[in-house]
């Protein structure tokens, strides 16, 4: 049995749909008409670090850990996620015990690689000056060799002309796709390492990226998010023309994608409510008449806008203009997370997408909340989340809100976020970054697009069947697990799709399934690309 999949970050359902119906993407056409094609859930929040770990790992966040682009364990700050944030076993190397053989180029939070039997170049979130960049370890090399435009990252907008821009996230995608190629060829089909059992993905990013920054510039002439897709089923195409003939297609994201018209600013809302406490320092106070006056991040923006070019072409700052509004240097000078009292905190949120974290005694560094204070807040502030309205409207905020243990199960669950609220549905963000932004509780996006719930699953080749069937991101695991006859954690939430892998599944319960992983400190680079993305 050979398995192929091919994530594609962020692909819409809907927009999938209608680009097919439209002919645009040829292949994947194929793959949905012979095989089956639906809804893939994600976590929540449906953010890539959290939704990719699921995806590897076939349980919820409360099993492996992961619920955020940080991780708040330890301080407020919080360590950015890497590979050892998961605690739980993954599907990777489950295939590895049993004999497999597994290849992965470029799958967000595979750093540092695993040593798997085969081989691993991470994604997203590798730092560039990382000692062990791939597994085995020259790995990394000899694809730079052989395709020196290949990289680790996918650059995000950095401002300039968005067509060049678009160009660039092509030519990346199809130097993924050369690489998976190779890869195949090389790697995971070469003499000497043949296996029964043969599994191999890819990961496009650029997909993600070009919908967050450039939403709303589709016109009638251009839509560069189709470009992109185009590039990619193209990639997809040409890379399962050299797949055995037996081989199993599975088409994955790990969330979709929508238009975000407003932000709502959790911490300014907390504050408001009377959870949050900034300090009573001289400088907390100046900071907190200025905003008030309009001199904040968010009124700033326009003028950044002009000025970030200028400054930039001088090579005083770089990154994106995202990474500009959110610059730690910029806390100098705009209230941010610096300027909390933590002991007269009880709520406060970190980064998007919509939740709420108690200080908790015991949890948080300065937390003092206890016992029965935990439950009261808990009940309060959801309540209260349940009445917000838009500004200007009476359409209430969220969807729905949900406690920690409504949402997630597992031995992590004390590190979850303690309140989530879903506003995507209103296409609103609960943004809860380091900056306060402005005084305000709704604001304008940064970003004209962000995440949905919902991504997409396709599946085609040997034994799959047909028809409309949809999945959760936890299903993937224990399904290609099924489909090499491998036996199943039991503690994984996932489970099989038989429209995928129909045979019946063996059962085990793997003593070191729960792994205690070391999270070790990750260079500054890794931070700094979350913060052009607008994820701090
Ligand atoms: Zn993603």
């Amino acid at each position: 049995m050979n398995i192929f999949v091919f994530g594609i970050d962020g692909a819409s359902p809907d927009l999938v749909n209608r680009w097919i119906g439209q002919g645009h993407l040829p292949n994947l056409e194929k793959i949905s008409r012979s095989g089956i094609s639906g809804k893939l859930k994600s976590t929540f929040p449906p953010l890539t670090g959290p939704a990719w770990s699921s995806f590897q790992t076939g349980v919820n966040p409360g099993k492996h850990g992961v619920y955020n682009w940080l991780d708040t364990s330890s301080s407020y700050e919080g360590k950015v996620i890497n590979s050892n944030s998961i605690r739980t076993k993954t599907v990777w190397s489950l295939i590895s015990t049993y004999g497999g053989r597994v290849g992965l180029l470029s799958l967000p939070v595979t750093y540092p690689p695993e040593k798997v039997n085969g081989f691993i170049v991470p994604g997203f979130l590798t730092p560039e000056n990382a000692s062990q960049r791939s597994h085995p370890k020259d790995l990394m090399r000899e694809l730079e060799d052989s395709f020196p435009e290949f990289d680790h990252y996918v650059r995000e907008y950095m401002g300039g002309s968005k067509k060049e821009w678009v160009g660039y996230l092509k030519r990346a995608a199809a130097s993924r796709g050369k690489a998976s190629r190779y890869l195949v060829k090389r790697h995971l089909f070469s003499s000497g390492s043949e296996s029964d059992n043969n599994l191999f993905m890819a990961h496009y990013f650029a997909t993600d990226l070009v919908q967050h920054f450039l939403w709303d510039e589709v016109t009638e002439d251009w839509d560069p998010r189709l470009d992109v897709f185009k590039q990619v089923d193209e990639e997809i195409g040409n890379t399962m023309e050299i797949a055995p003939d037996n081989s199993v297609f599975l088409i994955v994201s790990d969330h979709g994608f929508g238009p975000i018209d407003r932000i709502f600013n959790v911490n300014n809302w907390l504050r408001k409510e009377g959870y949050l406490t900034l300090e009573k320092s001289a400088k907390t106070l100046m900071k907190q008449t200025l905003s008030r006056l309009g001199l904040n991040q968010h009124r700033l923006k326009p003028l950044g806008e002009k000025i970030y070019p200028i400054v930039k072409n001088l090579g005083l700052v770089s990154g994106s203009i995202i990474n500009a509004s959110s610059h730690p240097a910029l806390k100098a000078f705009f209230l941010s997370d610096r300027d909390i009292d933590w002991s007269a905190t009880a709520a406060y949120s970190k980064s998007d997408i919509g939740h709420v974290r108690l200080n908790i005694a015991g949890r948080e560094s300065q937390g003092e909340l206890e016992g029965a204070d935990v439950n009261r807040l808990t009940g309060e502030i959801k309540e209260k989340l349940k009445e917000v309205r838009i500004a200007d409207t009476d359409q209430k905020l969220a969807e729905w809100v949900k406690t920690k243990e409504e949402l997630y199960c597992g031995p992590y669950l004390k590190d979850a976020p303690d309140i989530m609220f879903n506003s995507l549905k209103q296409n609103t963000l609960g943004f809860g970054a380091a900056m306060f932004l402005s005084d305000e509780l709704f604001n304008t996006p940064f970003k004209p697009g962000n995440h949905r719930r919902n991504g997409v699953l396709m599946a085609t080749g040997s034994g799959v069947g047909s028809g409309n069937v949809n999945a959760e991101i936890m299903d993937i695991a224990p399904t290609l697990l099924n489909l090499f006859s491998f036996p199943i954690p039991e503690q994984m939430d996932g489970e099989v799709i038989r429209a995928i892998s129909s045979s019946e599944p063996r059962y085990s319960r793997p003593e070191d399934f729960y792994r205690s992983r070391e999270i070790r400190e990750v260079p500054e680079d890794s931070r700094k690309k979350l913060e052009n993305l607008g994820y701090l």
